[in-house]
């Protein structure tokens, strides 16, 4: 699998293990506030390649991390556009390790049968939107029947999963959040995230701001009444 980057510590990636993370290059979303446009853009990711980590590397470092690190969390870009995740995850779990996906949703076809197998132990979607919504902020890969079904799949998995979505002032409106709350409707855990100005993919979203910690309240109380436990961080 293409490996774009490795950090080799977290205690924040993975809900209370011990991880390193792998970050995969590449990714099928443009969200407008994306952070890591260097991870995403294909001529970005062409300037970065000298300095990808192969699997033997990889493995041989986390060989050394046995006893030390309960996991690995496998990040983007979107991890689930490499064709040899499974492998990849395969070979982790062979050493012992617990292994956390980070995924957009939009390829569900590909996570289902690694969740199956109980080759992944902790799953994180981005539910960015409502559905309708989508397209408006991630561009044309955002197909609105593969997130529902990635929100459906992992809401029925006995695996543990979290939903974060990113909220923007200038892009979320409430009519919107009411509508994600219903289509998350029983899910158990949702992070709201502020969003940060700074280096975005899409420059219009530089001058865009995060709500305030009484809109973030606000909104709080609206996932409330369909989610389980909703936190703001
Ligand atoms: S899903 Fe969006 S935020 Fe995440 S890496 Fe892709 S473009 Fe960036």
């Amino acid at each position: 699998m293409l490996i774009s980057g490795v950090q080799k510590f977290t205690m924040l990636d993975f809900p209370e293990k011990t991880a390193c993370i792998v970050f995969t290059p590449g990714c099928n979303f443009r969200c407008g506030y994306c952070h890591n446009p260097e991870f995403v853009l294909p001529e970005e990711i062409q300037k970065l390649k000298k300095n990808f980590i192969s699997e033997a590397t990889f493995f041989r470092f986390l060989e050394g991390r046995q006893g030390l690190l309960d996991g690995v969390v496998i990040t983007g870009g979107e991890p689930t556009m490499m064709g040899d995740l499974g492998e990849f995850i395969g070979k982790v779990k062979e050493r012992d390790f617990l292994v956390k996906l980070d995924t957009n949703g939009s390829n569900p076809e590909r996570v289902k049968p690694l969740l199956e197998k109980h080759l992944i132990d902790y799953v994180a979607m981005d539910v960015k939107t409502s559905l309708a919504s989508y397209r408006s902020l991630v561009g044309a890969g955002g197909r609105a029947e593969k997130i529902a079904q990635s929100m459906r799949l992992f809401m029925e998995s006995a695996c543990q999963y979290e939903f974060r979505i990113t909220l923007v002032k200038e892009f979320h409106t409430y009519e919107m959040l009411e509508d994600l709350a219903k289509e998350i409707q029983g899910a158990k855990k949702l992070y709201l995230q502020s969003f940060r100005p700074g280096n975005t993919l899409d420059p219009l979203f530089k001058n865009y701001h995060a709500f305030s910690s009484s809109e973030m309240e606000e909104i709080r109380g609206i996932f409330s009444r369909t989610v389980a436990e909703v936190t703001i961080r």
